[in-house]
């Protein structure tokens, strides 16, 4: 099996999946098969603790009859990796370095990791 279709199939069963490395310890993401830090092949996987914030992000804005707008965000997970998501809720409340949990929720039907802002 494929680290990408690993990882996919932890959506559907409701996980977020990351690699770590045992020879460095470091958390990896995107999936892949050799570790980016030292290069190592011993790689296992480990759930994300979904605790993580807001790297960076962007508000995509729509016409109202195609839906509310929406925000795409990078974050960095506790581990030390950046994905790709959404924050839930209103685009406007989205900040760099604001706390968030990341969950899987569904996107356009499909599993896709989201997030939502965490109290302080
Ligand atoms: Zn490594």
């Amino acid at each position: 099996m494929t680290p990408d279709k690993h990882f996919r199939d932890g959506l559907v069963a409701g996980e977020i999946r990351l690699q770590r490395c045992s020879s460095c310890h470091a958390h990896i993401f995107f999936p892949r098969v050799l570790c980016p830090a030292c290069h190592g092949t011993d790689l296992d996987w480990v759930n994300a603790s979904g605790q993580g914030e807001v790297y960076t992000f962007t508000t995509v804005r729509q016409r109202p009859e195609k839906g509310d707008d929406y925000n795409v965000s990078m974050i960095e997970l506790a581990e030390g990796v950046r994905m790709m998501t959404r924050v839930d809720g209103d685009p406007c409340d989205v900040a760099i370095g604001m706390r968030v949990f990341a969950y899987v929720g569904e996107i356009d039907g499909k599993p896709a990791v989201l997030c939502r802002k965490t109290e302080e």
